[in-house]
Parts: C-alpha cells; structure tokens; sequence
C-alpha cells in the first residue's frame, strides 16, 4: 500500500470513530419527560406555599404550554398560617374515623383554576401536574373545569373519592409513585 493510501484509510477510520462517539455522548444526558418536566416545576411552585400541611403545588398545562400556576395559600390579603398558626377542622368519617384538615387555606389545585378565571384562560382539555393527588373538593372543582388529566407525583392519604369521581367523569389520573404524602397530623 502506498503512504497516500494508509493516510486515507486512517482518515476514514477517525470520520467513523467521531460519527460513533458524538450519539453516545448525547446518550448519557438524560433529557426529562414533559410530564418529569412540568412536575418538577409543580415541586417549585408548592415551595411558595404558606401552609406547612404538604405545600401542595399546581401547573396546569395545555398543548405543553403552562397556563397558570398555584400553590397553597390564605385568601389574598389574609394572614398566612405559617404566621399565625392553622385553622383546624376535624372531618368524622362515615367510618368513625376523624380526619383533620386545615380550612384556613385555598388549595394549589384552586388557585390554578382561579387563576385562569382571573386572567381569562380556558382550561378546557387541560392536563394538571400536582406534588400529591388532589382532595375531593379540588376534584369537583377540576372535572367541572374540563380538565381531563392529572399527574401526581404521589398520594394523598384521603384519595378514594377524587379516583372514584375521576373515573366516573372520564378524567385520567396518574400517580408516578405508588406512596402517599406524608405531612403531621393527617
Ligand atoms: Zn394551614
Ligand atoms: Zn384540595
């Protein structure tokens, strides 16, 4: 073989080494889903939140476009409960057992909603991405709002009732982790 010819077939073998380690390397980068994508921001967004019990978090979204955000919080104006302490409320279930739950607040799940109201967006056909699963009242709240599916990151320890009403009015519920949130005094 000629030097020319040994030069070329190096050549030849780098261009094939480069065209094989540039896909590997993208390959390690491991790019988030859109639904890892838009809850991880719902984790942000609940930090915001000013009542301790879970600091719930909402993103809702449509066609992958954020349309509002929410987190737990007192009415506009009002103290917070990270101030000035919970608003108890005991809830006696048909099965004797007492739940307790804290009033003082507006839920992340409705601030998103309210938001939208507020600012004149549709939430029809919208997906919404949660911390953990919504309670009953939100439920109500999110079928009635068009909303037609829900990401949670996790449970929540009173959610028979939102995935009951869910399947029956066709809204998709999922929970990426099969645990419940836990936060004192449930
Ligand atoms: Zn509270
Ligand atoms: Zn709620």
């Amino acid at each position: 073989m000629e030097d020319f010819e040994i030069k070329n077939a190096i050549r030849k073998l780098e261009k094939k080494e480069e065209k094989k380690e540039t896909p590997s390397k993208e390959e390690k980068y491991n790019r988030p889903s859109w639904d890892e994508y838009f809850l991880e921001i719902a984790r942000m967004v609940g930090r915001r939140g000013t009542c301790g019990r879970g600091r719930n978090g909402a993103v809702l979204v449509k066609d992958k476009r954020i349309l509002t955000t929410g987190y737990v919080g007192s009415p506009a104006g009002l103290n917070h409960c990270d101030e000035i302490g919970h608003l108890m409320h005991d809830v006696i279930n048909t099965d004797g057992k007492i739940s307790k739950h804290c009033i003082r607040t507006v839920h992340a799940e409705q601030n998103a909603i309210v938001q939208a109201a507020l600012h004149g967006i549709s939430t029809k056909g919208a997906t919404l991405y949660v911390k953990f699963e919504p309670c009953f009242a939100c439920a109500k709240m999110i079928i009635n709002a068009g909303i037609k599916r829900v990401v949670c990151q996790k449970k929540y320890h009173a959610g028979q009732l939102t995935r009951n009403f869910f399947e029956d009015a066709g809204v998709e519920i999922v929970h990426v982790e099969d645990k419940v949130e836990d936060y004192p005094d449930q």
